[in-house]
């Protein structure tokens, strides 16, 4: 399974996209409207069509990276493109969507006789870049031991967690817990700074203490030189914290529907931004 066809050439697509080459495959790409990205890839040796279509006719592996549940039902779902897809070929879909759209999704390729695998990935730019994402994959493990080369040139960390849509709910959980944990830390700086406690040593103790979080650890600094480059969008956390507080039907979530509503006012400003932007409002 060499030729790899990737679809979202973003902030996480292009160097997951630049992984894959260095690992020997053979990458098929099309621009989308930044040309930018595929320029870069074209360089490194991509082989670059004229559409999305011819993409996925040329491969054997597709892997997606789309923003959101939207782009994800717009591009998949096309009958052009299910019509595209080699016999055997398998779709990594990696968006941080809902378990439902991804439901919908592997319900039609199935029909259509084409294998899916529900692949989130956490570790954000800097693991894409560094291939040492986690991907929670939800599908056949079979499949996934075709695939397991290709995913392992992007991801350090792959877990086969259960059926498709268990890799989307189990990383609808992690990101709840990432939107709040930023929200505290962003708390934790704001009171550090009315207390006058210098924030590297808070940051100190606090890494060998009980209030340790993997955003303290990592985004305190932003937090506090108030540097909000993207990195991970502010907009795409809230879509992330939405579809954990839309999945619990019956569950009480009031700390994640509490951090939804801070999302959602900080989107209207700095949704362009790095998530961290969120502390803009908390920190005076
Ligand atoms: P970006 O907004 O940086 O990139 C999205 C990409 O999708 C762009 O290249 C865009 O192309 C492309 N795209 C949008 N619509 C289409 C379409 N219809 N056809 C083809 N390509 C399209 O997002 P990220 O890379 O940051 O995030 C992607 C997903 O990964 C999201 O679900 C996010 O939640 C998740 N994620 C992000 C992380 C991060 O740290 N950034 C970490 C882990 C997961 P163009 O620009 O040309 O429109």
């Amino acid at each position: 399974m060499k030729k790899v066809g990737f679809i979202g050439l973003g902030a996480m697509g292009l160097p997951m996209a630049q992984n894959l080459l260095k690992q020997g495959f053979e990458l098929q790409v099309a621009q989308h409207v930044n040309p930018d990205p595929v320029i870069v890839l074209q360089k490194q040796g991509a082989q670059v069509h004229s559409n999305l279509v011819e993409v996925i006719r040329s491969s054997e592996v597709v892997i997606s990276i789309l923003p959101t549940d939207q782009e994800l039902n717009e591009v998949l779902l096309s009958e052009e493109i299910i019509a595209a897809f080699q016999e055997n070929a398998i779709l990594i879909e990696m968006t941080s969507g809902s378990p439902d759209a991804i439901k919908n999704l592997d319900r039609v390729y199935r029909k259509n006789g084409i294998r899916i695998l529900d692949a989130p990935v956490s570790g954000g730019t800097s693991g894409a870049e560094n291939g040492t994402l986690t991907a929670m994959v939800g599908g056949d493990p079979f499949t996934l031991n075709e695939v397991e080369e290709v995913i392992g040139a992007m991801a350090k960390n792959v877990y086969s967690v259960g059926d498709v849509s268990t890799g989307k709910a189990i990383k609808a959980i992690n990101q709840m817990l990432a939107g709040i944990h930023m929200i505290a830390t962003s708390e934790a700086i704001s009171l550090a700074k009315e207390l006058d406690v210098d924030t590297a040593i808070l940051k100190e103790v606090i890494g060998d203490s009980s209030g340790q979080s993997w955003m303290l650890m990592n985004k305190l600094d932003s937090i506090v030189n108030q540097q909000f480059d993207p990195g991970f969008k502010l907009k795409l956390m809230k879509k992330d914290v939405q579809i954990a507080v839309d999945e619990g039907r019956t569950s009480v979530l009031p700390i994640a529907s509490l951090a939804l509503q801070l999302y959602k006012l900080a989107e209207k400003e700095d949704g362009e931004l790095d998530f961290a932007a969120i502390s803009k409002n908390l920190i005076h």
